[in-house]
């Protein structure tokens, strides 16, 4: 099937939140350092990672706000953890150190610009609405090469959710069957674009084998660019 537009994820994708999220952990954890006696560093993140994905789901399913996400993911790591600090503070400590360590992952902006070149391109991207705008503040190409950039919370409703990849593909301005969408998560890229009638390029580190209906597999940039172009 050809391809006529390429949409792209953010975080985990392009950009490498993961390693920004346990880099400010880590220096909400150096800053405090009494307060997480008996804490390694390595807990207190695989704590709030653990913490934060319920609160993600219950966010995308209505149930809560983002200031709750913001508050209780703290609150429920340093419940777990036994750690006397106000999670407020803590996550406005955290999303400053946060912003700090974003960075691109290796080959991903460059194949962003090399199919940017040849395809119509844009951004769709969960998350909170300033804090991705500052990430394309951050790194301005992906924003000034794309035709369409969509960020969930102003269309609202999160991925997977198909009004979403409606909206997108209407911004498109391409029939479904001939947009790529190439994101890490299977639950709300591939599933969402696949059941939207998109094409998918699953950008995974995982190597066991799963059974995803993508038309591409991939995790080094290059692969996807020789593919696609
Ligand atoms: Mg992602």
């Amino acid at each position: 099937m050809p391809i006529r537009f390429v949409y792209f994820d953010v975080d985990n994708t392009l950009l490498d939140h993961s390693a920004a999220e346990r880099a400010g952990l880590q220096d909400l954890h150096a800053a405090h350092a009494e307060a997480f006696t008996g804490v390694p560093v390595a807990q207190l993140q695989q704590t709030y990672h653990a913490a934060s994905g319920p609160l993600w789901k219950q966010y995308a399913e209505g149930t809560i706000d983002k200031a709750a996400v913001k508050e209780r993911r703290f609150a429920h790591t340093f419940g777990a953890l036994g750690v006397a600090l106000d999670p407020r503070a803590a996550n406005a400590f955290y999303m400053a150190r946060y912003a700090t360590h974003w960075q691109a992952i290796d080959g991903a902006l460059a194949a962003f610009e090399a199919v940017a070149a040849q395809l119509p391109v844009g951004i769709i991207t969960n998350g909170f609405l300033e804090t991705q705008r500052r990430k394309l503040d951050r790194f301005p190409v992906l924003r000034d090469r794309s035709a369409a950039v969509i960020i969930s919370e102003e269309t609202g409703v999160l991925k997977p959710h198909p009004r979403l990849f409606a909206e997108a593909a209407q911004r498109a301005t391409v029939a479904p069957a001939d947009i790529l969408y190439v994101g890490d998560s299977l639950f709300s890229d591939v599933e969402g674009a696949t059941r939207a009638g998109w094409q998918a390029a699953w950008y995974t580190t995982a190597t066991d084998p799963v059974d995803a209906p993508v038309a591409l597999r991939f995790h080094d940039w290059d692969t996807f660019a020789a593919w696609l172009l």
